[in-house]
């Protein structure tokens, strides 16, 4: 049998000369780890970042928080990992679609939640409360902990040591104006997010019986959608309607996405990873330009079903009824670890040394999930 070269048809630097755009961010140019490491001898460094993301306890416990409905749901209703996947799924899709690094937006993808602390938003408000004065509590920020400091991969250092192009995206997140400018990788997975929580908390509040179907059909961006589904189904009601408009609710906001981002690229000459980066800058007077965007009617489509959600589903009385109950737990439990740290994990005990007990504590509570916040409530303070 003659020799197959494998070295080479799998090489991921040739896959990506081949596959990526001039604006996409080519693993080779990477600024590498904080701590150095040997290459792999054939998975690209986003490879690897994405497989430790999926093998960290934090992105396991991602099934058991929360997505928006705490309290109120059932097994039909979309968890944080579950959210997280569907974001994956459509970044993926947006990538693939724009020449840019399937390898890193998966990881942003796949990452993007993991700092979510149990009780979704309202589990993140308390801890913000609860943090005022240390500095606060927020889940991009937390991610951030998480990979670099308290997920544990090898003794030699701490927490993920994830390519610097992953932290910088995180940081991004953390809006705080040190990070550098987001890669198109990190604003594809900024877009994914919204398209894929706009869609689905419209679904779960139909399921809950929070709107009907009939109210959300009075929106623009739905109606459109409604639109499509009857062009390709006929006559659909019910369920059916519903299946429908939803997959096209997606659909059409993708397929949006690519067309303008795809416009935007040519139209300023986007050419490299610097060329995005000067264009999101602007002139330093605040003018500059989101390559991965809507067009004005989809995001006005977008803004109008988000205020909708907010008023009928995020602000409804059965929401905030259980968000408090969520609330008054949170702030029960952290303050007894406070006047208890002796009962903190060990690892947690150790580093409240350095960073102090509030901050510790709030580290080993947010690695909760919903039904351990549950249980360990129940223990210490019933
Ligand atoms: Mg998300």
């Amino acid at each position: 049998m003659t020799g197959i070269d494998w070295a080479n048809i799998s090489d991921w630097r040739a896959r990506e000369g081949h596959t990526l755009g001039a604006w996409a961010m080519h693993s080779a140019d990477s600024a590498g780890r904080v701590h150095a490491e040997q290459p792999h001898p054939f998975r690209s460094p986003y490879q690897r970042d994405r497989d430790r993301i999926v093998h960290s306890a934090a992105f396991r416990r991602l099934a058991h928080k929360t997505q928006v409905f705490t309290g109120l749901a059932d097994d039909y209703h979309r968890s944080r990992l579950t959210h997280t996947l569907e974001v994956t799924s459509i970044a993926r899709t947006l990538a693939r679609a724009l020449a840019l690094n399937e390898d890193l937006v998966e990881t942003l993808a796949l990452g993007h939640d993991i700092g979510h602390p149990p009780l979704g938003h309202a589990g993140e408000d308390t801890l913000a409360d609860l943090l005022a004065a240390e500095g606060g509590f927020n889940h991009n920020a937390q991610a951030l902990r998480i990979m670099t400091l308290l997920e544990g991969l090898s003794s030699r250092f701490p927490g993920l040591n994830l390519s610097r192009e992953v932290l910088d995206a995180q940081a991004t997140r953390k809006r705080d104006g040190s990070a550098p400018a987001p890669l198109l990788e990190t604003q594809v997975v900024d877009a994914a997010d919204s398209i894929a929580y706009d869609t689905h908390d419209t679904d779960d509040a139909i399921e809950l019986g929070l709107v009907g179907l009939d109210e959300l059909l009075e929106l623009p961006i739905v109606a459109e959608a409604a639109t499509r589904a009857r062009e390709v189904l006929g006559d659909v009601t019910g369920g059916d309607l519903r299946r429908a408009v939803l997959h096209e609710l997606v659909d059409l906001q993708v397929a949006d996405l690519v067309a303008e981002s795809r416009g935007t690229i040519e139209r300023l000459a986007i050419d490299s990873v610097a060329r995005v980066r000067a264009v999101f800058d602007g002139d330093g007077a605040g003018r500059g330009v989101r390559v991965v965007a809507h067009s004005p009617p989809v995001a006005a489509g977008k803004k109008q079903l988000e205020m909708f959600l907010f008023q009928k589903v995020y602000r409804s009385d059965r929401v905030m009824t259980v968000r408090a109950a969520a609330q008054e737990k949170l702030s029960q439990l952290f303050a007894w670890y406070v006047a208890h740290p002796e009962e903190l994990p060990a690892r947690f005990r150790a580093r409240a040394g350095a960073c102090g007990v509030p901050r510790s504590t709030a580290d080993y509570i947010a690695g909760m999930t919903d039904r351990y916040l549950e249980w360990d409530h129940g223990r210490r303070l019933c």
